[in-house]
């Protein structure tokens, strides 16, 4: 067979943003080192361009939440660099936490005895504060299974960071007294938003995500994160429209006189979903709007600002994450994870 053609979609990820991010996360948490959340392939934007360059921006604590998410990113770094935020539920977990050397977070009374059960060692432990989501509940700290965990790094995780909540302060105290319940050799407690919160909020290890990959949860973040994600599209047609044409399902758009218009080969297979329609690509100077629906794998834009684009051309979309998050009204996060798999990176 003969070699699979480029795709018509690309997401450039710029390195160079990306490790700068982490050193500004990492100057930011002051006297802690920034660790750097690897999970869900690095937000959607590939573990094999990302955590090379976390790695060699100096970056040495990694997490992931999956157990399958592993063996990518121990290509790139030692097990003992890896944590494993979902911990081992079954035996079969234990085993390939052994197997692979990389670290479990024990989230619970089963998993600790699990973990015992399985040989012990090293591990992190999460202890609840609030969000009721993983972590030993705060009356189970004292419990001697968790009492006789080796504890490397004793971690939390805050709900409302990224707003100015009481509840961050009350997470800050109850994590300060799981801190003198149990033993442990370091602790981490914040995440990107977390980092701008205070000193009190560091410890030894913040745990940034969102704002390594261009995120940007808290106005105090802006001046500081850069851009890491740029997705574009080629023009795969050029039609012309006469007025009273309609474009795409349902005939949302009606064309109001005659118009050039392009078709891109990307949709919400892409993960440029239907909260885009609206919006526009961009190509230099000249904004793009979106005509009618986002259909599975082609969107339809107005070319008036741009007549001189021809099949095969390259337009982008503007990806700043806080604006794109207001324009779609999805969140910053999900803006990032949902980018799909036909985009070359
Ligand atoms: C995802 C995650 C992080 C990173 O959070 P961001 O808000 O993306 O910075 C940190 N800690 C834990 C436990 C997580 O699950």
């Amino acid at each position: 067979m003969t070699l699979t053609p480029p795709p018509t979609l690309k997401l450039r990820i710029d390195r160079t943003a990306l490790a700068d991010n982490w050193r500004a996360l990492d100057r930011l948490s002051g006297k802690a080192r920034a660790g750097a959340a690897v999970k869900a392939d690095c937000y959607g934007l590939g573990v094999e361009h990302c955590v090379p360059a976390l790695r060699d921006a100096g970056c040495r604590d990694f997490f992931v939440a999956h157990w399958s998410e592993v063996p990518a990113v121990l290509g790139h770094i030692p097990p003992e660099q890896l944590a494993v935020l979902h911990g081992p539920i079954n035996e079969a977990e234990v085993a390939f936490a052994k197997e692979t050397g990389a670290i479990p977070v024990i989230d619970s009374l089963h998993q600790a005895r699990l973990w015992k059960e399985g040989g012990g060692g090293p591990c992190h432990l999460m202890v609840d504060s609030g969000i009721n989501r993983l972590g030993v509940a705060r009356k189970n700290i004292g419990d001697p299974v968790i009492q006789a965990l080796d504890v490397q790094v004793l971690l939390s995780h805050l709900a409302c960071a990224d707003e100015d909540s009481d509840m961050n302060a009350q997470q800050l105290a109850d994590f300060n007294e799981a801190r003198s319940a149990v033993e442990h050799r370091e602790a981490s407690l914040a995440n990107s938003a977390g980092i701008v919160l205070g000193e009190a909020y560091h410890f030894d290890l913040t745990r940034p995500g969102l704002a390594l990959y261009g995120g940007v949860p808290r106005p105090e973040l802006a001046g500081e994160i850069l851009q890491v994600a740029y997705p574009y599209a080629a023009v795969i047609q050029v039609r012309e429209l006469s007025a009273g044409d309609t474009v795409g399902y349902n005939a949302t758009f009606t064309a109001p006189e005659d118009m050039r218009v392009g078709v891109l080969s990307l949709g919400y297979a892409d993960g440029i979903l239907r909260a885009w329609s609206g919006a526009s690509f961009q190509r230099g100077n000249a904004s793009l709007p979106i005509l009618g629906k986002v259909s599975m794998d082609m969107i339809v834009i107005d070319l008036a600002q741009a007549p001189d684009i021809a099949e095969g051309d390259w337009v982008e979309l503007p990806y700043h994450l806080p604006d794109a998050a207001q324009q779609t009204s999805l969140s910053q996060y999900e803006l990032l994870t949902v980018l799909g798999h036909r985009f070359q990176r």
